[in-house]
């Protein structure tokens, strides 16, 4: 048979936990395989991030057989067995029933390995492994996309894409992250297809994002993104202008490899109103501190562009915030943009590093204890007042909490002569 092949090397030794309920399994009689990603990722050199269990056994029979397991999606056959620290996906081959709204199936059907395949999404992601034969298994032509480095939908695409429209992602990250073109037809239906986006659950569209742009091939999803007609239906109401769409291209092409998904989320928000990007945020279900952090990178996104300007006081409470490592790295995209890029960069990070970590975020010398013993009243005042004491401490201008003292004196005549 042309479609089982041996696996041109060795397993590696991440593969072992997998492995071992492979093992197991057969031996109480069930066919099982390693399948998906994992195989694809193998085929290509790569290290796989996990190994996921494909079997003929009913997950209660799964369940029987390991200590402990979680039932995340019993109801879609996959139950996770604990290995060495690691939750492993075990799931039972299966056909999914007819779709509901293009989002779940309404049943799934236990089956062999060839129907389990086939109701996969792309060709590169629907091979098995027999990691003890250590042979792989292709019912959908994976090795042939996989050489010829093609995203493919698995059987008819519009069927395929009418089924789930979470695919439409999956096929974006995916001809990103593998620098993979979309086969024509596929890419047809993608872009036919681009409005039923709209319809996917935001937490799953929100899940694929984070994916796609905590990847350091983020640029080229977004340019998929853009060829695949998919910008529109981000987000309720998602309108771009070529020249944003191209700013952001030219952004996200200047991150190092490793970002944070805030900083590409900023990126992507960076000229709307903070009131946008609340209501954008929560409309694709952003946590609290993703969507905090996203509000603060573009609030803040211009304020280090001359890297002599801001006084020491205003540095240092930006390098006190938890998004400044963030901050710092969409400073250094935006320096690109100039003749003087270097000489920006150098400034900024000379400034920075004559900065001792003690002396950013220091303790007050004077506190709100201090104004009540000298008749000040909480209020507006006495804010104000200890924020310009806590000021002129940042900027290193006063330097004991003797001259705090005497500073906050000098203050409290300014104000009632
Ligand atoms: P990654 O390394 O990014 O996790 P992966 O291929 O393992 O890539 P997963 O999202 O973890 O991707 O899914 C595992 C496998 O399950 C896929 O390779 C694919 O065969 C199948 N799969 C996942 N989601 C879908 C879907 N929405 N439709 C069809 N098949 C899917
Ligand atoms: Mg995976």
């Amino acid at each position: 048979m042309d479609n089982v092949f041996p696996l041109p090397r060795d397993l590696p030794a991440a593969a072992e936990p997998a492995t071992e309920i492979v093992r197991q399994l057969r031996a109480a009689g069930h066919q099982t395989l390693l399948a998906g990603g994992c195989v694809r990722d193998l085929l290509l050199g790569q290290t796989p991030e996990d190994f996921d269990v494909a079997t003929a056994a009913l997950p209660e029979q799964v369940s029987a057989l390991f200590r402990p397991t979680r039932q995340v999606g019993a109801q879609f056959g996959v139950v996770l067995v604990k290995r060495r620290r690691r939750w492993i996906e075990v799931a039972t081959f299966r056909t999914d029933g007819p779709y509901l709204d293009g989002r779940r199936p309404v049943q799934v059907t236990p089956t062999d390995a060839r129907h389990d395949a086939l109701r996969r999404d792309f060709t590169v992601n629907g091979m098995f492994l027999d990691p003890l034969a250590r042979q792989v298994i292709d019912y959908v032509g994976g090795r042939a996309d996989l050489e010829a480095r093609v995203i493919r939908a698995i059987g008819e695409p519009v069927a395929r894409f009418d089924e789930d429209y979470l695919r439409l992602l999956r096929a974006v990250r995916f001809a990103a992250r593998l620098g993979f073109p979309i086969e024509p037809a596929t890419l047809a239906a993608i872009r036919s297809h681009a409005p039923t986006l709209a319809q996917v659950a935001a937490e799953r569209v929100r899940e694929e994002l984070e994916r796609m742009f905590l990847h350091p091939a983020r640029q080229r999803a977004w340019g998929w993104l853009g060829d695949c007609g998919l910008l529109p239906y981000l987000w309720p109401g998602a309108g771009w202008q070529a020249a944003q769409i191209q700013r952001i291209d030219t952004l996200l092409g200047r991150l190092p490899a490793e970002a944070p998904f805030e900083l590409t989320m900023a990126i992507l928000l960076a000229d709307r109103t903070p009131d946008d990007i609340e209501r954008i945020a929560r409309d694709l279900t952003l946590s609290n501190e993703q969507r905090e952090m996203t509000m603060w990178l573009v609030a803040h996104q211009v304020d280090l562009d001359e890297p002599a300007r801001p006084s020491l006081a205003e540095l240092k409470r930006l390098m006190a915030q938890p998004a400044f490592a963030a901050l710092h790295r969409l400073t250094a995209a935006r320096y690109e943009d100039r003749p003087d890029a270097d000489v920006r960069r150098n400034g900024l990070d000379a400034r920075l590093r004559s900065i001792a970590p003690d002396t950013v975020q220091p303790e007050p010398f004077v506190r709100g204890d201090d104004l009540l013993q000298r008749g000040v009243a909480p209020g507006p005042a006495y804010k104000e007042i200890l924020d310009a004491l806590y000021t002129r401490q940042l900027d290193e201008v006063i330097r004991s909490r003797d001259e705090a003292l005497a500073a906050l004196e000098a203050l409290l005549k300014e104000r009632n002569p």
